[in-house]
């Protein structure tokens, strides 16, 4: 073990306090080397349900604060992480390998903001009504917080999950278990020492471990009223079903396999180099990834060339190189789960892969980004999401067909049209299944605005004032004249 690494933070937060797990010890290893960085022991039931117990205790007294100073408390968040940005930002990368520049321009700006914005719209939640529904009697609304919220997040941007998680359920008044991914736990665990201080004992806890061995026993935990859960479709599943005992609320926002519709009337020029940055972006592990391109015929082979031509430019590094577009994959079960996709589509006849395909030769979990032309809408590459440095292209001919193709999916998360066509872009954005329709982009967010899935994809917002809302329940207060 290194001397940076003896100074990462490896404890939980349980009830205000740093505690090391008593379970199982889990290796914590660096995608881009392979360097084994620490391991960390995870939690016990019994100490997953001290959490619970403790986010119980505080719930009372977090939820009674005036919005005003829960608000403070979460600025106070944002100008923490703003102040250490470079702390976070290198263990993020040392945890997933992606490019510590971007981490540093563009992820800890967008977390710091996450917090900044739901410290105003803790100031601005309101009940709907206030009037006599019935003859002499008053009739209001209340937007209340919900209780103990177990959180669950994945490892594809772990402090960016794990603040779009906090900062909504803490404004709302509700108290907090935090599970990071295992894979990925150091940002999170930086985060709550930090916190240890700031907020009262209990509010906000976090447990470290497996889905199995320390999610199930806190999802499916009788003193949790709501689990947000952002992982993958199966994850999503166990976790409603285990919550169907106790009826908890469900917040899920899982898989993507987003569809790009490129018109012939494009700019191609841009639609060529946005689907190589928002497809390969993260090394492709996005949910929103711009992983299933679908190109009008006049235009197919043209654009396929385009796009394999920029494709080529990515570079692919090491987290710490300042030239570094894209970093690994997460894990070597990732990197073998990509692989097996990509060299499944190859042996099918018709494809064609016209650059990448397989691994660097060199170590750590380095896939190249990969273009899989000629793809049909059948094939397991267009349906099934890859989530890695990979796309694949279909041609089509007509309107109505490249809606059928973009709508025949299990997910329903993010979806982007390109065409100078306004009038098209409104048809297709009305008609097209998925929570978020792009024009002429694809991937950009907005703290301000919505982001979550339909049908597989699952349910819940994240982000706005639509989060909020999910993190609160709405009651009926009414009083007799008399
Ligand atoms: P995953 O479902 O394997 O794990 C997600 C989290 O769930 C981890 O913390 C894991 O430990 C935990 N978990 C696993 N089994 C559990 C169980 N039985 N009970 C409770 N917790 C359990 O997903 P992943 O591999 O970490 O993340 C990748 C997936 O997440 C992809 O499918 C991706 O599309 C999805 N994702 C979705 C969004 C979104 O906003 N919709 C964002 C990022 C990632």
């Amino acid at each position: 073990m290194n001397q940076m690494n003896k100074n990462i933070e490896q404890q939980m937060l349980i009830n205000g306090m740093l505690v090391a797990g008593q379970g199982e010890s889990v290796d914590i290893v660096s995608p881009h080397n392979g360097e084994h960085v620490l391991a960390i022991n995870e939690a016990t039931e019994s100490q997953v349900d001290e959490a619970v117990k403790a986010a119980r205790a505080a719930f009372a007294g977090w939820s009674e604060l005036t919005p005003k100073d829960r608000s403070l408390h979460l600025l106070g968040i944002a100008d923490l992480i703003e102040g250490n940005a470079e702390l976070f930002a290198k263990l993020e990368c040392l945890d997933t390998g992606k490019p510590y520049h971007l981490m540093l321009e563009e992820e800890i700006p967008a977390v710091v903001d996450i917090f900044r914005f739901f410290a105003g719209a803790a100031r601005c939640m309101n009940g709907s009504a206030g009037g006599e529904y019935l003859p002499g009697f008053t009739s209001m609304i209340r937007r209340d917080a919900i209780g103990v919220v177990a959180s669950i997040a994945p490892w594809n941007y772990p402090l960016m999950m794990a603040a779009w998680k906090l900062g909504p359920a803490l404004a709302a008044g509700n108290t907090v278990v935090l599970k990071p991914s295992e894979l990925t736990p150091l940002t999170t665990l930086q985060l709550a020492a930090m916190l240890k201080d700031k907020l009262p004992a209990g509010v906000f806890n976090v447990v470290f471990g497996r889905g199995q061995t320390v999610g199930a026993p806190l999802t499916s935990h009788p003193d949790v009223d709501m689990v947000s859960l952002t992982g993958s479709i199966p994850t999503g599943q166990a976790i409603v079903s285990s919550g169907a005992a106790t009826m908890k609320r469900t917040h899920m926002e899982l898989g993507g396999k987003a569809p790009v519709i490129v018109f012939d009337d494009a700019d191609l020029e841009k639609a060529v180099d946005g689907v190589k940055n928002f497809a390969f972006t993260n090394s492709g592990q996005d949910c929103t990834a711009a992983s299933r391109v679908y190109v009008h015929e006049s235009i197919y082979d043209q654009f396929v060339d385009a796009l394999t031509e920029a494709v080529r430019t990515i570079r692919v590094g090491m987290p710490f190189e300042e030239d570094s577009d894209i970093g690994p994959v997460v894990s070597k079960a990732h990197l073998e789960r990509i692989e097996g996709f990509v060299k499944r589509a190859e042996a099918l006849d018709h494809i064609r892969i016209t650059t990448g395909g397989g691994r660097l030769d060199q170590s750590g979990n380095f896939f190249a980004p990969t273009v899989i032309a000629d793809a049909r809408q059948t094939d397991e590459i267009v349906q099934k999401e890859v989530f890695g440095p990979v796309v694949s292209v279909t041609s089509f001919e007509t309107e109505s067909q490249v809606l059928d193709f973009a709508n025949d999916s299990i997910y329903g998360l993010a979806s982007s049209v390109w065409t100078r066509d306004t009038a098209r872009a409104t048809r297709l954005a009305a008609k097209l299944r998925y929570g978020c329709t792009w024009i002429n982009t694809h991937m950009l967010l907005a703290s301000e605005m919505p982001h979550g899935g339909v049908k597989m994809s699952g349910y819940g917002k994240d982000m706005s004032m639509y989060s909020l809302e999910d993190y609160t329940v709405v009651r009926h207060i009414m009083i007799s004249h008399d």
